[in-house]
This record gives C-alpha cells, structure tokens and sequence, in this order.
C-alpha cells in the first residue's frame, strides 16, 4: 500500500503538539507509512511553496496552533495563514485539528479581546470559524498526545471509522475519562486528598483542583512516554482537552459553599450526602505514606 501524505501547518503555536509527536514512540513504523510533505520545524519555505503552487491532492492535512485573522499573522511565505488553510483543507482528504489550540482556540483565543482568534472548525459555541461540514477531527490536549494523532491517523489510512464525539474528538481516546485508570481512586472514594503536589498519596480532586472526574480523555490509559500521567505524577488534571481550557486558577478547586464541583453525571445532592458518609470514615492504612 502506498504511503500515504500528510501536510502540517501551524498557526499562532508554542510548537508543543510538534514536539509530543516527534516522540511517537513507534515512529519507524510511522515512516514506513506515511510521507510528510511538509513541516515548518522539518522543512522549508521552499517546500511549502512547492505545495501551494501545485494542485496535488493528499491525504492529511494536520493543523497545529489558533486560527486567527489578525493582520500581523500574514506572513508565511507570502500567505496569510488563512490562505493556507482555505487552500490546502479543499486538497485534503482529512482535516486533523491537533492539539487544544486548533480544536478550541486554547490559550490564544482568551488573549484576544477582539475575539478574531479562536477553533477552526468546531462549530460557534467552541469558538470555530469554519464549520462547513468538512472531514474534520478535533485531538485537544496540550499538547495532544503522540498516539492520539498516530492512531488516528492509522484508522484513517486503514479506511477504519472513527467515530466523534460532539466536538469532533475520536470516541476511542475522549470516551474516557482522565480519572478512569488513575492511581488514586481510592483515596476519590474515601475523600482523602493529597498534601502537597508530587506526593504519591491522595487524590488531588479536593484541594488542588484535579478535574480529572469531568475531562474526556486516556491519560491514565495510555500513558504519556508510555510511562506516567500529571496524576500519577502527583500534579492534577487541568482539563486540556475541554473546549474551556484553559480555566483561571487551575491548582485550585473551584467550591460552592465550601463543597467541590460535582463529577460529571452525579447528582449534586447524592454525590455531597455520599462525601459526608466517606469522610465520617478514618481509614488508618490511606492515611499513611505508601513507602516509609
Ligand atoms: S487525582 Fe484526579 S483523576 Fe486521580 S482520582 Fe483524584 S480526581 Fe480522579
């Protein structure tokens, strides 16, 4: 089988999304597979050019940072970064929005007080600009994780369904959620929350504002480096995959009346009547250190 192209462009970037995928993990396979014709950090001005000028059609087109109108933004290779994308989305078989600032806008998109900047394609209420029914798939997270984009891209190349959620995201990743798999469950249900970040004990959902119980995505499933999670780690989900990261004050969580947002999909009531019962529990064995 052929290998199959892929073109990848940039708008307003920290390159992170760039960075996490060139540590895909199997990436001889991956070159065995696909051809890039063109990245900004792998390839020239030269190239893109090359691609602009020429009517080929590809396979991916992989879009990586905000989408904006702003007039300053104008310059690459002579095209606008609108142009780009309105010329090489018509040539593309699939769209890849990767990384929270292409899927929703991310950090850059609440910088803007003209509100020109923002989601390619997601649709008004997550702050999309083009919402033409194109072949699109949103992989948030920043950055996105190196298997999210891969094995997107593999079912893709295979001819195999992705399915999507309401904002785009392939279910197989964003059904779950970041609490799914996460060491800590334990100490969730005993309500019994962590000291300090980076300790091995308590869950972070308390006190330092863990949004691990209402975030879509595998982290604790398919691990990042294939080794660890931020809350294996010992520092807390940030929500980097919802369409509003980011939130102010993300190492704090966030209280009414003194009691925690609830998980998605538990009632209110239940879920507080459920916290005073745990806590009235004093469970010596989760209130000592792992190692000692
Ligand atoms: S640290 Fe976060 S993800 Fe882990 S159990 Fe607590 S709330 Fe869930």
């Amino acid at each position: 089988m052929k290998k199959s192209t892929i073109v990848w462009i940039q708008g307003i970037t920290c390159n992170g999304d760039s960075h996490s995928f060139f540590n895909y993990q199997n990436m001889k396979n991956f070159a065995k597979n696909f051809e890039i014709i063109y990245h900004p950090l792998l390839l020239s001005d030269f190239d893109l050019q090359g691609v602009m000028k020429s009517n080929d059609k590809y396979d991916f087109l992989i879009i990586e940072g905000s989408f904006t109108k702003k007039a300053e933004y104008v310059d690459r290779c002579g095209y606008s970064f609108e142009e780009l994308v309105e010329n090489l989305s018509k040539r593309a078989e699939h769209i890849i929005c990767a990384g929270s600032c292409a899927s929703f806008g991310g950090l850059f998109r609440q910088r803007d007080e003209e509100n020109i900047t923002g989601a390619l394609f997601s649709g008004e209420e997550a702050g999309g600009y083009w919402d033409k029914n194109k072949k699109v798939v949103n992989i948030p997270g920043c950055p996105a994780h190196p298997r999210w984009i891969a094995d997107t891209l593999f079912m893709l190349r295979e001819g195999r369904e992705v399915l999507l959620d309401e904002f785009l995201r392939p279910k197989e990743v964003f059904a779950y959620f970041v609490h799914h798999g996460c060491l800590r469950n334990e100490y969730f249900e005993w309500k019994i929350d962590t000291k300090e970040f980076g300790e091995k004990e308590g869950c972070l959902f308390y006190e330092h504002g863990c949004r691990g119980p209402m975030t879509h995505a595998n982290c604790n499933k398919i691990l990042w480096n294939e080794v660890s999670s931020k809350t294996r780690a010992g520092s807390p989900c940030l929500g980097c995959t919802e369409p509003d990261f980011p939130r102010d004050n993300v190492y704090e969580t966030k209280t009414h009346m003194s009691l925690p947002a609830t998980p998605t999909g538990v009632s209110r009531r239940a879920y507080y009547t459920i916290t005073g019962i745990a806590k009235s529990f004093k469970i010596d064995r989760l209130e000592r250190k792992l190692i000692q």
